[in-house]
């Protein structure tokens, strides 16, 4: 056991799974994994002000294309300023509560966000070099697919670092992603790829 702030949905120290809502999703289909910081809302260096977060328009389409075609959209982020301890579980919740909303008011929802402490310059029960959860291991989308049974190789991942695009090949999936700040083309990309799938 760890010490547990019961507000939390940690099932370990340095993790984080949170199932948004209670929509419900055929068994074996495709879902779109997306990274958070970078991805969804501009890189600021370890967010932590929940003030701050602004939304990539680019991504907005992304997501709202996963959601007509009826795939759970899941968030999987590597949060190594917590391990670091820049700042604690309270305050991802804070600023994960602010995407989230900020999300809604763009017509875009998301059914599960994952999120990972561990890193090895933290100390004590956080200080893991190598976690399986630690994107660009695949343990964030191995879980989530786990909960909403979902089909890895059918499934989409967009990230903005190697490590998001390597997790989601460690994971099964060959619909990988990078986003650039410079164009959306990956974005565009990603959207074609969900509205080929569900055609099918
Ligand atoms: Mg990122």
């Amino acid at each position: 056991m760890f010490e547990t702030s019961a507000p939390y949905p940690l099932e370990e120290p340095g993790l984080w799974v949170e199932r948004v809502g209670d929509k419900a999703f055929p068994d074996g289909g495709p879902a779109l994994f997306l990274d958070r910081d970078g991805t969804i809302n501009v890189d600021t260096g370890y967010p932590s002000d929940p003030g701050q977060v602004a939304l990539r328009d680019e991504i907005l389409p992304v997501i709202q294309a996963a959601n007509r075609a009826g795939w759970p959209v899941v968030i999987v982020t590597n949060q190594s300023g917590i391990a670091r301890g820049y700042f604690g579980w309270d305050v991802f919740a804070a600023v994960s509560d602010r995407v989230l909303t900020l999300l809604r008011e763009k017509d875009c929802a998301v059914d599960m966000v994952l999120a990972c402490a561990y890193h090895e310059a933290g100390k004590g029960v956080l200080g893991t070099g190598d976690h399986p959860m630690r994107k660009p291991n695949p343990g964030m989308l191995l879980r989530a697919a786990g909960m909403l049974r979902a089909d890895l190789g059918k499934s989409v991942m967009v990230g903005d670092k190697d490590a998001d695009i390597e997790a989601g090949r460690r994971a099964g999936l060959s619909r990988l992603f990078l986003v650039r700040e410079a164009n959306a083309a990956a974005e565009q990309a990603a959207i074609a790829e969900i509205q080929a799938i569900s055609r099918n």
